[in-house]
């Protein structure tokens, strides 16, 4: 940083104070965590430099080789720790991830056919009218998901993001009653809506999913089921998720993240069976231009390293930790959405407290306690403001966290929930945004936490 700061010394002060700020507080935003030396220094090489757009060994750029190779070892690893049958290491981000999916999935199911059916090789050859039908085609499709408000992700089918407007959408909820993924309604949805793709996978659902059902579900329907584990793709590596509750058997395209459970460098990966892989091989040109080289190194390392027993017991701690933190709520009288939880997240209903869930972050924030505000089913406090909180263990546990740890996480977040009160606004009723917290208590936690 030093040499960083004779160029721009502002960049090497704000990238000084987020270590002293990530290391100085209790972090538990659920998709946050703290990659290891080896996968951040290898995220700072310059291998950057290299530009490297096609595939392994077809690359539109001379002096590739090292490219090649770094290309190779990150999906050898995802497909020996997954098990998948293929593994595409270029995408930048989840969200790119699932954009080269889509387009995969739309490239198989769609073009190809229309393809063959012309007797053409590539849509090159299509006239001008053939290709109107062919991109007609694309924008009749359709895709369920699950629903923001549930924990799903915007890219599941969510309006405002490019999923929701490339595919005519619906999307599945969960169970009004328990909180619960209701494989019947979905089911029943399917069966009404007729997906090309069932998407599967959240980031804000405290509970484990089955997919031998989703499987089943596609099957009936025809849908190609797509998972996107971008939350869970560590429990996954690490074990804790297996048989009906691992995605990769099961699923015709997984997506995930690499950077949040999985505590690797920011990035995606696609991985698939083997009769969807040349259309994600594809994913340059279709959504990607030139690979982060350096970035693809970093998730081979971080695959490497997930590969390790070290990182099945991290794994399974994750999971411990996280039932750990819902009991330490549950007996402080709190309410968890779903009651608990079974993977790595707890998504606290703060209403209970008389505050939404910006209130409840921010008097968290002062505490020296980072969370996100995330809305619950059927919020009354819409998206912005909420009436949840979400929490996740992966990020502490990476920090050596125990489970009396999060039960200590949990009695320190009530007691500065309980003494926060919402400010009164100008129409009489209480504030959304606004909060007082009782002397002191803020000061007492952040020192608490200190300790820990
Ligand atoms: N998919 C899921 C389930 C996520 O939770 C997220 C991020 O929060 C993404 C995709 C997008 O990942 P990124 O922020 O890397 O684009």
């Amino acid at each position: 940083l030093d040499e960083v700061a004779k160029v721009e010394p502002r960049i090497a002060d704000a990238t000084r104070a987020e270590l002293t700020d990530q290391r100085g507080s209790l972090k538990l935003i659920a998709s946050e965590n703290y990659a290891s030396l080896p996968v951040l220094a290898t995220m700072g090489t310059w291998l950057s430099d290299k530009y490297a757009e096609g595939t392994v060994g077809h690359r539109f750029y001379a002096g590739c080789q090292n490219v090649d190779t770094v290309e190779d070892v990150a999906a050898e690893h995802a497909r020996e720790l997954f098990g998948s049958e293929y593994a595409y290491a270029q995408p930048h981000s989840g969200i790119d991830a699932n954009l080269t999916a889509f387009w995969a999935i739309l490239a198989h199911r769609i073009e190809q056919p229309e393809l063959a059916d012309l007797g053409l090789k590539n849509v090159n050859q299509m006239t001008e009218e053939q290709w109107e039908t062919l991109r007609r085609k694309f924008g009749e499709q359709r895709l369920i998901g699950m629903s923001l408000d549930a924990g799903g992700h915007l890219t599941h089918g969510f309006r405002p993001n490019i999923s929701g407007k490339m595919f005519h959408q619906r999307s599945y909820g969960t169970d009004p009653e328990t909180g619960l993924l209701d494989y019947d309604a979905v089911a029943a949805l399917a069966r009404e809506f007729k997906p090309l793709v069932l998407v599967a996978g959240y980031s804000a659902y405290p509970r484990r999913i089955n997919f031998a059902k989703m499987r089943e579900i596609a099957d009936e329907v025809g849908a190609t089921l797509m998972v996107d584990m971008a939350h869970f793709a560590g429990l996954v590596a690490g074990k804790v998720f297996t048989g009906d509750e691992d995605p990769v058997p099961h699923a015709d395209v997984v997506t995930t993240t690499t950077h949040k459970s999985l505590r690797g460098p920011r990035g995606g990966l696609v991985m698939a069976t083997e009769e969807y892989a040349p259309s994600v091989d594809r994913g340059c040109p279709l959504v990607l231009g030139g690979p982060l080289s350096h970035m693809m190194a970093a998730k081979a390392v971080a695959l490497a390293e997930a590969r390790t027993e070290t990182f099945r017991t991290y794994a399974q701690n994750v999971a411990d930790n996280a039932k750990a933190l819902a009991e330490g709520f549950l007996k402080r009288g709190a309410r968890l959405v779903t009651g608990g939880t079974d993977n790595h997240i707890v998504l606290l209903d703060v209403s209970g407290f008389g505050l939404t869930g910006r209130q409840a972050e921010s008097a968290l924030l002062d505490s020296g306690v980072v969370t996100n505000r995330n809305s619950i089913p059927n919020d009354p406090n819409g998206a912005w403001y909420t009436s949840g909180i979400r929490l996740g263990t992966p990020a502490l546990t990476s920090r050596g966290f125990g489970a009396d740890d999060f039960d200590r996480i949990a009695e320190l977040m009530v007691e500065v929930l309980q003494n926060t009160e919402p400010v009164t606004a100008s129409t009489g009723k209480p504030g959304k945004a606004k909060y007082t917290i009782a002397d002191g208590v803020a000061d007492r936690v952040q020192s608490a936490t200190d300790e820990l």
